[in-house]
């Protein structure tokens, strides 16, 4: 036992010093799958290895081919850099072995998430009646309000899903941009929505949806209606116009979900919010505590303004798990899981560690940097910024004014100038028929000098790209 114990104070102790390196650790892994095979492929014991051994071959084997969020030039994703304080609460998360599943399996869990859930709709701006499950992340989240829809929009057509199951049911019109994220499909997938029967709307040129699209075919569709929303595009950080979807679902009896993975944090910044204009109109919501939060992962959350909506999709039953509590929320009611982590502890934590201040600021902050690398870049020749920089978000180009194809090359040889260094993580992705170099602002140490570090580094690549094209 004791030897056990000694495991988890090698772990914190290493753990220590890993995150004091922070800044001056390279994002890019340096091993590739073959060698992280052979690193962590040592044959499975007969006889269990000594604790403090186990956790020496796992630092050592993982450490090279860990990928680095956590330090502040990591650009590549929006990925968040786990909070220290949501780690350490992560970790007595882990100690304590609480399994979240139902108020009696755990008070504090139960508690710690009916708290930090009132806190979230308060900083999100959101109906405080909103009901809020604690997800993996956004995907999950996405697939726990567009099941609440889905029940909620069927039971207004007079079928009962939870009885009748979906076989059978009205046809329910999905209304979803052609540029809503990947997830949002794959929850459709789940709930056995397919692609062939949604109805697609245009997007604009920052991937925003056409409202008067959106109109024209609502108008044109009968029948039960769920129109799908987002807030912060994966490119461009742009936003849907959430005043006039709100009207619109109101005016057809649609039920509207909003994906706000990272996007919906603007709601924190009182300079960005403006960009969240309406949203707090909308039916559900889902946004990430893993993103801008940097809450360690997994995080997301799943609110829904109409709780028994929420509650009817994901309840589960059973005589031994008793229900009957005054003491407090079932974490299970909001969920599709039952037994699992008590991510609650995390989120409670780092919102004590930020506070509202520390929320507006990093949001904030980060928007203001972003803007800055795009001034930066754009006033270099031959370099293009293809958003309208609204948010985090920069989409990249280079060699304007050149053939599609060869700026195609010159992005990807940006790119792979820039990876050469190790400095920095930055990656490339496609987007409306170009190739871009796709950077987030989002790691909760990027500051000022890593903002100009990474411009100037993208600068000099270009100019080493040009050179040698020409
Ligand atoms: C990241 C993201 C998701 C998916 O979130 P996960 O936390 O990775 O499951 C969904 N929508 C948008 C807009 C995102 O940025």
């Amino acid at each position: 036992m004791s030897g056990d114990l000694d495991a988890m104070k090698a772990a914190a102790v290493h753990a220590l010093n890993y995150r004091a390196g922070d800044g001056e650790r390279s994002p890019v892994p340096t091993a590739g799958a073959s060698e992280l095979r052979t690193a962590f492929g040592i044959g499975l014991p007969e006889r269990g290895r000594p604790a403090a051994e186990v956790i020496d071959l796992l630092i050592r084997a993982a450490e090279p081919g860990l990928t680095g969020n956590t330090t502040p030039n990591f650009y590549a994703w929006v990925m968040g850099a786990s909070h220290p304080v949501g780690v350490a609460a992560d970790w007595l998360t882990s100690a304590w072995g609480q399994n979240a599943a139902i108020y009696q399996c755990s008070p504090a869990a139960a508690v710690a998430e009916e708290v930090a859930a009132e806190w979230l709709l308060d900083l999100l701006g959101l109906p405080p009646e909103s009901s809020v499950g604690f997800t993996t992340g956004a995907t999950m989240a996405g697939f726990i309000g567009l099941s609440a829809a889905r029940s909620e929009v069927l039971r207004r057509s007079g079928w009962d899903l939870e009885r009748d199951g979906i076989q059978g049911a009205p046809l329910i019109k999905i209304f979803i941009s052609e540029e809503a994220h990947s997830t949002m499909f794959a929850a459709l997938r789940y709930l056995g929505m397919g692609h062939g029967n949604l109805v697609m709307i245009d997007a604009d040129e920052q991937g925003r949806m056409r409202v008067a699209d959106l109109e024209r075919k609502l108008a044109a569709e009968e029948g039960p209606r769920i129109i799908i929303s987002q807030a912060g595009h994966i490119n461009s950080g742009a936003f849907d116009d959430f005043e006039r979807l709100t009207d619109l679902a109101r005016a057809y009896d649609a039920w509207l979900h909003v994906d706000g993975a990272f996007g919906l944090w603007a709601q924190a910044a009182p300079d960005y919010a403006h960009l969240c204009r309406g949203v707090e109109r909308a039916d559900s919501w889902t946004t990430d505590g893993h993103k801008w939060l940097q809450i360690p992962y997994d995080s997301g959350f799943a609110i829904v303004r109409d709780a028994a909506a929420h509650r009817r999709a994901m309840d589960i039953t059973a005589s031994y798990l008793t229900h009957d509590t005054d003491d407090g929320r079932n974490p299970t009611h909001f969920g599709p899981e039952l037994s699992r982590r008590a991510r609650g502890f995390a989120v409670w934590a780092v919102l004590q560690a930020l506070g509202r201040e520390g929320i507006r600021e990093l949001v904030t902050r980060h928007c203001v940097l972003a803007a800055r690398i795009a001034e930066r870049l754009g006033a270099e020749p031959g370099i293009e910024i293809l958003n309208d920089v609204c948010l985090n978000q920069l989409a990249v180009s280079f060699g304007h004014g050149l053939p599609a194809e060869q700026k195609a090359q010159s992005v990807q040889a940006v790119a792979a100038d820039l990876a050469k260094s190790g400095r920095f993580f930055v990656k490339t992705s496609d987007w409306k028929g170009h190739k871009i170099l796709r950077i987030s602002v989002i790691s909760k140490d990027t500051d000022e000098q890593a903002a100009d570090n990474l411009s100037e580094a993208i600068i000099a690549a270009w100019r080493r790209v040009r050179n040698e094209a020409a």
